[in-house]
């Protein structure tokens, strides 16, 4: 049986990353099961990275799910219904012609439905990369690598979590990308725990709310770690009370963390005093999805 293992936060920097690849290392190296990591976050991806980067890649296989509008201007009429139309600000005005500009258009296809003349038609463009490899700690990961000023992220993100499906390890281990749009949406559709980080902040404890909201409304279970707590203790103890028994595990800030992170190793890989503590989180995340 598959098990899919989500972390997210609400607003980015809050180390979900780290909690992601310690997660596939423990699983990988420490518990010793079969387990693969995924880059759900397209857009700045860097979970291969935090696991000493890829030093083997098995495929990388280019996605093209997207489009962009294009117009003829042989066919056209000026009638402008294509710029009224756009709700992206895809179309502007140059010497009275409508005028597409690539990197806002969508493809939604708004332009060419009400054109009269059909002079809009769609080309179809790259989406981003779905990248698979090993990495220098020994774990695989599959990253999903969105094109500069691409858009489908969303799409992008499922591709990446079905090609971790089909390589077929027992734990997937999803580092969602921050806030709660639609690639977050996709790394947690149909997963079997949310792990949420939390730093002791209003900012990111309101994201964390905004988290708790989908899963709750999609019916996925949760649970939260306060990372950095000790950088204020006050707040993190308000978050323990609201919260109750979802709050799993709390880290402090630490040295050890910012230098394994900036040496490319987990830190359950190094000698840091702080590793028991980590183990014991990554621990009791596995006993919760059981
Ligand atoms: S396809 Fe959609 S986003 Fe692109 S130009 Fe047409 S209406 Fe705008
Ligand atoms: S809707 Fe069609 S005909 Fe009208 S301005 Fe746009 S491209 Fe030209």
């Amino acid at each position: 049986m598959q098990r899919e293992i989500v972390i997210a936060s609400g607003k980015g920097g809050t180390g979900k990353t780290f909690l992601s690849s310690n997660l596939a290392y423990y699983i990988s190296k420490i518990v010793g099961r079969p387990c693969i990591g995924v880059d759900a976050d397209a857009e700045a991806p860097d979970l291969a990275l935090a696991l000493g980067d890829y030093v083997n890649i098995y495929s990388r296989e280019e996605v093209y799910e997207s489009r962009k509008a294009t117009i003829d201007y042989e066919k056209c009429n000026l009638c402008m219904m294509c710029y009224t139309v756009c709700r992206f600000y895809a179309i502007t005005l140059q010497e009275d012609k409508p005028t597409i500009i690539e990197e806002y258009c969508e493809g939604c296809g708004a332009c060419g439905i009400v054109c009269p003349t059909q002079a809009i038609s769609y080309r179809t463009v790259r989406t981003g990369f779905i990248i698979h490899g090993r990495t220098r700690h020994d774990v695989d990961v599959v990253t999903a690598d969105l094109e500069v000023s691409g858009r489908n992220t969303g799409h992008l993100v499922y591709l990446a979590r079905e090609k971790a499906k089909q390589i077929g390890r027992e734990y997937i281990i999803i580092d969602a990308a921050p806030g709660i749009g639609c690639p977050v949406i996709s790394s947690i559709v149909g997963a079997n725990l949310l792990v949420i980080c939390v730093e002791p902040t209003p900012q990111s404890f309101n994201g964390c709310c905004r988290l708790i909201n989908v899963a709750e409304t999609i019916k996925i279970p949760y649970r939260i770690i306060i990372n950095k707590y000790d950088l204020n203790r006050e707040f993190a103890e308000k978050i323990e009370k609201e919260l109750g028994n979802n709050v799993i595990g709390r880290i402090p800030y630490s040295r050890d963390i910012v230098k394994s992170y900036a040496d490319l190793t987990p830190l359950l890989a190094t000698s840091s005093p702080l590793k028991k503590d980590v183990e014991h989180i990554m621990e009791e995340i596995v006993r919760v999805c059981s």
